[in-house]
C-alpha cells in the first residue's frame, strides 16, 4: 500500500526545493485539529517541525508523541495565562505580539531546556484582526525578546490577509521581507522569516520566507 503521508511529503518538498533553489527553507507541518496518529505517520515519513494552534491541543499531542523527536511550534494566539505551558513544552513560540508575555515566557523557561525560539508575529495589513504587533512595534518587542537570556530572538512572523490578487499577496510578503532585512540589521542574529501557508507557499519562499506553514496541502483538508 503507497504510503500517503510520505507521498504528500515528498511532493510538498519538490515543490519548496523548486523555489528555494538552494536557500534553506524549513517547513513547519500544522498539525491542529489532526489527531496524534496522523502527526505520528509524518513524523515516521521524516517530518520532524509541526505547527500548533491551540495549547491544550498540542499539550495532549506531545504526551502522546513523546517517543517522536518533534520540534514542536505554537503558531496560535498565546494567552498569558498559558505562557508557563509554552514555556515548558515548546520550542518556538511564532505569534509574540504583545510586551507583557515576554517576562512569563523567559520565568517559565526551564533552566535545563535551550532558550525558548521566538518570532515577534507582525499584523501587516488586518487592521481588524487583534493577532499580530503593529509594524512600528516591532523593534521594540524585538529588543525585548532579545534581552532576555532564556529566549532567543529569532524573526518574524505573519499571517497576511489572503487577497485573492497574487501581486497584492506578493507585495504583503515584500513587505514583510523588508521589515525582516531592516530588523535584521538592528538584531544580526535574526534568521527566521516564517509566511506563507497552504495557498502560498511558492510565493513567500518567492520573495524571502525561511519558514513556510502548511497545513492542508500536507495533510488534507481538516474536517
Ligand atoms: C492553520 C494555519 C496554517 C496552515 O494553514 P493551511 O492553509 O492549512 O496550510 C499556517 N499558519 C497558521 C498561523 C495557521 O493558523
Amino acid at each position: 500500500m503507497p504510503d500517503a503521508a510520505a507521498q504528500r511529503l515528498a511532493s510538498i518538498r519538490q515543490r519548496i526545493a523548486a523555489v528555494a533553489q538552494g536557500r534553506t527553507a524549513t517547513l513547519v507541518a500544522v498539525s491542529k485539529t489532526q489527531p496524534a496518529a496522523r502527526v505520528r505517520a509524518m513524523h515516521a515519513a521524516g517530518q520532524t517541525v509541526f505547527g500548533e494552534n491551540y495549547v491544550q491541543e498540542a499539550l495532549a499531542k506531545m504526551t502522546e508523541l513523546a517517543d517522536c523527536a518533534i520540534e514542536w511550534h505554537l503558531i496560535g494566539p498565546l494567552q498569558s495565562n498559558k505562557c508557563r505551558e509554552v514555556a515548558e513544552h515548546f520550542d518556538w513560540m511564532q505569534t509574540l505580539d504583545r510586551a507583557k508575555l515576554i517576562p512569563l515566557l523567559a520565568r517559565h523557561r526551564p533552566d535545563g531546556r535551550a532558550p525558548l525560539n521566538v518570532l515577534v508575529q507582525v499584523n501587516l495589513d488586518d487592521e481588524d484582526s487583534k493577532s499580530g504587533a503593529h509594524p512600528a512595534d516591532i523593534d521594540a518587542l524585538a529588543d525585548a525578546v532579545a534581552r532576555q537570556p532564556r529566549l532567543r530572538l529569532r524573526g518574524l512572523m505573519s499571517i497576511p490577509k489572503p487577497w485573492p490578487n497574487p501581486d497584492q499577496r506578493r507585495a504583503g510578503f515584500r513587505a514583510l521581507h523588508a521589515m525582516f532585512q531592516a530588523l535584521k540589521q538592528r538584531h544580526p542574529g535574526i534568521d527566521t522569516l516564517s509566511m506563507g501557508m497552504s495557498d502560498d507557499f511558492e510565493l513567500a519562499l518567492a520573495e524571502g520566507a525561511t519558514m513556510v506553514r502548511v497545513g492542508s496541502a500536507l495533510f488534507g483538508p481538516r474536517g
